[in-house]
């Protein structure tokens, strides 16, 4: 059955060899987060880190791994991480988020987790698929990804 949501037309984009990971953890996931990157500190240190501003702070400074550090995320920091997901400028996200916890960024949540769903890229959003998806064969080579065609996209919509 055919619908009328959401683009047809797909388009292909390479995750590259050394990925850009995001990381993100609401406040009552952030020792849960840094336990898990401890673990996985060796394989994230061959790739590109950037996070929310606390979590990214705390993981330079707990763990001594680079991380770019953007907004916290009540400031729009998952807005900015989202945005990089749409540039095609992010290829893996890790996001704790807080089941229990309701968040006055609970919309930016929301809107983070459509575009990471939308433009296909590994999520992982408790410790289970983070382990799952850094020990993944797929991570430190380049991988083809479907994406939605913007161009055709566009094209459709603007007659
Ligand atoms: P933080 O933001 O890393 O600055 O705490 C995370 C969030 O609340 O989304």
């Amino acid at each position: 059955m055919t619908t009328d949501h959401g683009p047809r037309q797909q388009a292909r984009r390479t995750l590259p060899a050394r990925k850009r990971i995001a990381l993100i953890a609401h406040d009552g996931k952030k020792d849960e987060l840094l336990a898990w990157a401890r673990r996985w500190q060796d394989t994230l240190s061959a790739h590109q880190l950037v996070g929310t501003g606390t979590t990214a702070s705390r993981v330079a400074r707990e763990l001594g791994l680079t991380v770019e550090g953007l907004m916290s995320g009540p400031l729009g920091g998952d807005q900015q991480i989202g945005a990089r997901i749409t540039e095609q400028r992010l290829d893996l996200l890790i996001f704790f988020w807080d089941p229990f916890a309701p968040m006055p960024h609970d919309p930016d949540v929301k809107a983070l987790l459509r575009l990471a769903a939308l433009w296909n890229i590994p999520v992982a959003c408790n410790a289970a698929s983070a382990d799952f998806l850094i020990s993944s064969p797929y991570l430190d080579d380049a991988f083809e990804v479907d994406v939605p065609d913007a161009g055709s996209w566009l094209d459709a919509r603007s007659g």
